[in-house]
């Protein structure tokens, strides 16, 4: 869905920052798009730790990354904001009242103001370098490469491919619930694990492969049957697998904020308490933004956030309230 309709506000990340973004301005009775590069939305909480306990965010004892994520999409949702995965800005043009966004799809999308809630930029997660040889394109697509519905690996065959602490942390917990757990490293020693835990994975019924691959995946009906692991020069194991994982760490495609024209500093966006960039219109929020006492905390995004689409909000329309002193006033 791009297109010349002209929305009041576009916000660009669809990490918490963005979701509570586009659900504040829809509050503001604002006409929102929310445009995502990654497939899912909750950036770095769904990339790095859906499965953490948060124990910050106010009104929730505890609650994991992912269902916060889950009751932000829902929340987010409410007002009808057009919310887009899979579009990666590229470039931002100015026309004489409003701007395009250019995706890397070749669409374009037209907004009065913009709010930059793109946290450090996107992260992929790299897969090992023979991964693109295997067989099962579609299917290998949807490889899990995060521990979410943790419960889908009870009782079954997982086979982990990783060469880090990440894919240890994984195998040490689904020991205890699934039926058989199989490691396999291409490297020779695991990153950044600890001694204890390197200890614990060698010491139990977990299978260690070290300095080895999958070199083959065999799926029917979209079910996972088996993959094949090979170590140099010696003979090929063929290992029953109802399901597959792997983490081999991430990539950071950074935000082009420099072919944008908005100012950064080391990186981030330096802002004052009105969450402005130096483009009259463009507006940042969360992790992207500095200023004195800033802290990179889920938190911090929301009030930033509401701060920036109330700006926003008076740019467009310089009518408009500077906030919204009550919910009860609200609609
Ligand atoms: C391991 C870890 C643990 C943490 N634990 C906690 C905790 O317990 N409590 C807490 O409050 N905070 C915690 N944090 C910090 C918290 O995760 C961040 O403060 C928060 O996620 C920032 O959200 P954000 O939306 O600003 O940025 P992000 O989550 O980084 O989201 C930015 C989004 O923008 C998208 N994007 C970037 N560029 C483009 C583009 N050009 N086009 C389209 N989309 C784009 C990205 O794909 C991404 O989805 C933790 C962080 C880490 C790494």
């Amino acid at each position: 869905m791009g297109d010349y309709e002209l929305f009041d506000i576009t916000i660009i990340g669809g990490g918490t920052t963005g979701l509570f973004a586009t659900y504040y301005a829809t509050m503001r009775n604002m006409k929102v798009k929310l445009l995502e590069s990654q497939s899912q939305f909750g950036g770095k909480v769904m990339q790095f730790f859906p499965e953490k306990l948060i124990y910050d965010v106010g009104g929730y004892p505890d609650i994991s990354g992912e269902d916060l994520v889950k009751q932000m999409i829902t929340q987010a949702n409410q007002h009808q904001p057009v919310m887009l995965t899979d579009r990666w800005v590229e470039s931002i043009e100015k026309n004489s009242d409003h701007f395009i966004l250019y995706t890397s799809k070749g669409e374009q999308h037209a907004t009065k103001a913009i709010l930059l809630a793109t946290g450090s930029g996107t992260f992929h997660t790299k897969t090992p370098d023979n991964w693109d040889a295997l067989p099962f394109p579609e299917f290998r697509k949807h490889i899990a490469t995060n521990l979410m519905n943790r419960e889908k690996y009870h009782n079954k065959n997982v086979v982990i491919t990783a060469n880090n602490k990440v894919g240890v942390g994984w195998a040490l917990y689904l020991k205890d619930h699934a039926k058989s757990v199989t490691v396999v490293n291409p490297d020779s020693k695991f990153h950044q694990v600890k001694e204890e835990d390197l200890e614990q994975l060698l010491n139990t019924s977990i299978q260690v492969h070290m300095e080895s691959h999958i070199t083959n995946i065999d799926v029917k009906e979209n079910q996972l049957q088996s993959v094949e692991i090979n170590k140099e020069e010696q003979e090929t194991l063929t290992v029953e697998t109802d399901e597959l994982l792997t983490y081999h760490g991430l990539e950071l495609q950074a935000t082009p904020l420099d072919n944008w024209s908005v100012d950064t500093y080391k990186g981030r966006i330096p802002v004052k308490g009105d969450m402005a960039t130096n483009v009259p219109g463009i507006f940042a929020s969360g992790d992207i933004v500095q200023y004195e006492g800033k802290t990179n905390l889920i938190a911090s995004g929301y009030s930033e956030a509401i701060t920036a689409v109330n700006k926003a909000h008076l740019f467009i329309d310089p009518r408009a309230t500077e906030q919204l002193y009550s919910t009860v006033l609200y609609r």
